[in-house]
């Protein structure tokens, strides 16, 4: 009865944080319940001032100290991050040999228009073709050269890319988390754990141990 009232009297005062330094929930907008699906929310409760994490249902999932949850959340990072390391070791690297094929394809047939292009004013110097068919000609070649030019870019970019690999990407941005998280204010910690979670699923039965919670990301 203590801890519900505590909770009321916590919600009515509650401001909703508009200002992400002033945000003072690190998991805000992350943490779902997993029984009923709401958003869980941070209270503060006992002399000390503590902050939970709780379930705004009635009788729906235990509350559990968001000092708990956020260790167990770097647990999980952790672990995640040990499998996309075990994945990366492991993983064949990218086959990128019909990129370059095609790069390689694109690049001769461009080096064949430009050589086409003098010959092109040969024609119209000499007669073989009058004008209009001249401006017809450079046309085409020109239309095709653009085409080819893109293509170009366009494979370029796909080779970069292929070459980048995600899970190295995501191996570094977990790193990343990991490295800055303990440093920061609730309001940093929440945006940068934006960047690699979307969604985090919380439960723990009524009358469980304070870390009896679980949760999945
Ligand atoms: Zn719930």
């Amino acid at each position: 009865e203590q801890w519900e009232s505590v909770q009321r009297i916590r919600k009515d005062r509650a401001i909703p944080p508009t200002n992400p330094k002033r945000l003072s929930n690190p998991l805000s907008g992350l943490v779902y319940c997993a029984v009923c699906g709401q958003k869980m929310q941070q209270i503060r409760a006992g002399k000390d001032d503590i902050p939970y994490l709780y379930c705004i249902k009635n009788q729906c999932c235990a509350s559990a100290k968001m000092e708990y949850i956020e260790g167990r959340l770097i647990q999980v990072i952790e672990s995640k991050l040990s499998t996309l390391r075990l994945q990366a070791l492991c993983a064949a690297p990218p086959d990128i040999s019909p990129l370059l094929t095609a790069l390689d394809f694109t690049v001769r047939e461009l080096s064949k228009l430009d050589a086409r292009l003098p010959r092109l004013y040969e024609f119209l110097e000499d007669g073989t073709y009058d004008r209009d068919t001249f401006r017809q000609r450079l046309e085409a070649v020109e239309n095709e050269k653009s085409a080819l030019l893109e293509r170009r870019y366009e494979l370029e970019k796909d080779i970069e890319r292929a070459k980048a690999r995600i899970t190295r990407r995501t191996a570094e941005q977990l790193e990343d988390v990991l490295s800055l998280y303990p440093a920061l204010v609730p309001g940093e910690k929440n945006r940068l754990l934006k960047t690699v979670i979307e969604r985090i699923d919380y439960s723990k039965p009524k009358n469980s141990k304070p870390m009896g919670f679980s949760i999945s990301v």
